[in-house]
């Protein structure tokens, strides 16, 4: 009743009919998904998968109350934002109730991209400057302006030559970055990374461009799901307000109470921690296009005194709002934050326990969830298992699992479960990845060491974003 057409047509047609750029997970074998629920997506032959990545089903898949919501909403009236409409003002005081004051201001937009495209010409109207801090490996949508700031996307472009006004930070990773605690007890990392920000602001201001804005995500998710180090955002926020730009924290892929303590994860790193602007989206809509900038009335109003309006066809339509209101009321109701605490918590503890019984994994780190497993070839070295971490994607696909990797080595698998991912999905989890790593250690034992780890070239896996 799901399909149209069999799988393989779907795939001829697709070949011939879509840009090769917009590439399929798994793409020796792709799934053809029909149907999904909850934390589950099925196939067209009714096969089950556990989704362990999809972020933006944030409530789950075809939630009803938001499915309701929706479809009620599609039913009466879809406009623009030019005519009043009670969804969208709802929408706008319920988010600006969950920001620490002054953030106060709402655009709505319809997407990660066009929520940082807006943050920086806000950025940029409000300073009068130009230039950008963005961090290494970041990713911040698909539009040129973000392309630029990206480097998880411009390091791939050949050639590219990055805008003078793009100053690119180390990622403040303190298991694989510029600065490892293991080199560094007892230091304070945050200070530490933050310093290497203030350089950048020293330089966007000698070069005459000035720092329009530092932008990053709250917890980097493309970069390889990393955790800063306490103190950085204190310390970044200082340097880049004291050379006169205004901070942007990226919470398209954290917000909505993923790290379980809190709403936004830029509240991870203090109470004292209040960006100039925060951008949302994907779990916003829990997978409807709706996404926001709030952002504070100073800035605001700076926007509004370059006299430019601005205008968005379908930003905070009627539906979007109902959506976005929809999810914000399960999350309430359902308590998700505390959920993804608790469950997020037990994930944590159970992928310790596999560190202890399979050197591959080098690092386990997150918050609720939110987590990497980070695979090593040598824990000494540290030199990542990438080839590993692509067959154990297509393994625990093998077991309807739906896992992925990211980090600029593709060796960090990455968990980012719809909320209502329960204790019961962490052991299915865990007790498979249990069973996949010790395969690969078999694997390893017959072989001579030095190739060991260049065996497994399995490259179908998933890259997400
Ligand atoms: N910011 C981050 C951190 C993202 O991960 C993404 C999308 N993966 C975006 C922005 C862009 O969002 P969208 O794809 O909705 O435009």
């Amino acid at each position: 009743p799901f399909e149209h057409m069999s799988k393989s047509d779907t795939i001829l047609l697709r070949k011939r009919l879509v840009g090769e750029s917009c590439k399929l997970f798994f793409r020796s074998d792709p799934l053809k998904i029909v149907r999904a629920e909850a934390q589950y997506m099925y196939d067209e032959q009714g096969r089950a998968y556990l989704d362990c990545i999809n972020n933006v089903a944030h409530v789950g898949h075809c939630q009803p109350d938001v499915v309701a919501a929706a479809s009620r909403q599609l039913a009466v009236l879809n406009t623009n934002n030019r005519f009043l409409h009670d969804n969208l003002v709802l929408c706008a005081q319920r988010i600006t109730d969950l920001m620490p004051e002054p953030l106060s201001v709402c655009f709505f937009v319809n997407s990660g991209s066009e929520a940082n495209d807006l943050a920086l010409r806000l950025a940029r109207a409000h300073t009068k400057h130009q230039d950008v801090i963005t961090l290494d490996h970041a990713y911040h949508g698909h539009l040129s302006t973000l392309i630029e700031i990206s480097p998880y996307k411009f390091r791939q472009i050949p050639n590219h030559k990055q805008a003078d006004w793009v100053h690119v930070a180390p990622v403040p990773d303190v298991y694989r970055g510029k600065y490892r605690e293991s080199e560094h007890p007892g230091e304070d990392m945050g200070a530490l990374y933050a310093e290497d920000v203030r350089r950048l602001c020293e330089k966007a201001t000698a070069g005459g461009g000035g720092v329009a804005c530092y932008i990053a995500e709250s917890l980097q998710s493309c970069g390889g799901q990393v955790v800063p180090p306490p103190n950085y955002l204190r310390e970044v926020f200082r340097h880049v307000r004291a050379a006169g730009g205004v901070c942007i924290c990226d919470e398209v892929q954290v917000g909505f109470g993923r790290v379980g303590s809190h709403w936004w994860a830029f509240q991870l790193q203090g109470e004292d921690i209040v960006p100039d602007i925060v951008t949302m989206g994907k779990p916003m809509g829990n997978g409807y296009p709706v996404a926001a900038v709030v952002t504070t009335r100073a800035v605001a109003d700076s926007f509004r005194d370059t006299g430019v309006e601005y205008f968005n066809t379908y930003g905070g339509n009627p539906v979007s709002c109902a959506v976005a209101n929809a999810v914000l009321q399960v999350i309430e109701d359902q308590k998700l934050l505390q959920h993804a605490q608790d469950v997020g918590d037990y994930l944590l503890a159970r992928c310790r326990e596999l560190q202890g019984r399979h050197s591959l994994i080098g690092d386990v780190r997150g918050v609720g969830l939110f987590v990497g497993i980070e695979l090593v070839v040598d824990r000494t070295t540290r030199e990542p298992a990438t080839a590993e971490a692509q067959h154990v994607l297509s393994r625990m696909k093998d077991e309807s699992i739906l896992l992925s990797s990211d980090g600029p080595d593709r060796n960090v698998l990455k968990l980012k479960p719809p909320m209502v991912f329960s204790k019961q999905n962490v052991d299915t989890v865990i007790e498979v990845l249990d069973q996949v790593l010790a395969e690969l250690a078999d694997e390893h034992a017959d072989l001579e060491p030095e190739h060991a780890h260049q065996t497994n070239g399995k490259t179908n896996g998933i890259l997400a974003h």
